[in-house]
């Protein structure tokens, strides 16, 4: 499994050139048939992905390439589970989270229970990617909380990443940074981009 941009002619021309890399081994990806159509969420309403599947000339294993609008196992688009987030480090409630974004109270809850678990994993991480972005962009200064503090993370390193690569939206960078587990169990493992 990999996040990679949600410009399919960009992934079709990236596995072309051979500039996708295998997150097991790092080896070469080229095109392997497509995985299994997924409905995702959005805030402008359903859409329907076609993931390509990817199969690595080094390992040979087989990867889905998974849209960066996504996270693993999860319905929704990134950038609506992200605006629970910052909702939430702003002080709002989950029931009212809910429904400014028009979904159930207990999605919400999972997804913050999960990110606050997580919290001290994913500020640690986002940090790394910070320092490996942009050196120069100074430290992740504290926000007040573990929670806050991993949201802060995220923001500098989209910061950073928009710095180096052009325009992007900080949910789907996470996405990226995060291989897809930013609300998962899984542990959290370096991405190259
Ligand atoms: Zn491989």
């Amino acid at each position: 499994m990999l996040i990679v941009c949600a410009d399919q002619a960009r992934v079709e021309s990236d596995l072309a050139a051979g500039l996708l890399s295998c997150p097991s081994c790092w080896g070469v990806l080229a095109r392997w048939g497509y995985g299994r159509d997924r409905v995702l969420r959005c805030l402008t309403g359903d859409r329907v992905l076609r993931p390509r599947r990817a199969r690595c000339r080094g390992c040979l294993g087989t990867h889905v390439l998974l849209s960066e609008q996504g996270l693993l196992r999860r319905r929704d688009e990134v950038s609506v589970i992200g605006a629970a987030i910052e909702a939430n480090v702003a002080g709002l409630g989950s029931r009212r989270i809910a429904r400014g974004l028009g979904v159930p109270a207990d999605t919400v809850r999972g997804w913050l229970r999960r990110f606050a678990e997580r919290a001290g994993l994913v500020r640690a991480h986002f940090t790394r990617y910070v320092v490996a972005l942009d050196p120069e962009v100074g430290p992740v200064l504290p926000a007040g909380g573990i929670v806050a503090d991993a949201l802060e993370a995220i923001a500098v390193a989209g910061r950073a990443w928009v710095l180096r690569f052009g325009p992007a939206g900080p949910w789907p960078v996470a996405s990226r940074l995060s291989g897809g587990l930013l609300c998962n169990t899984s542990s959290l493992f370096p991405v190259l981009w």
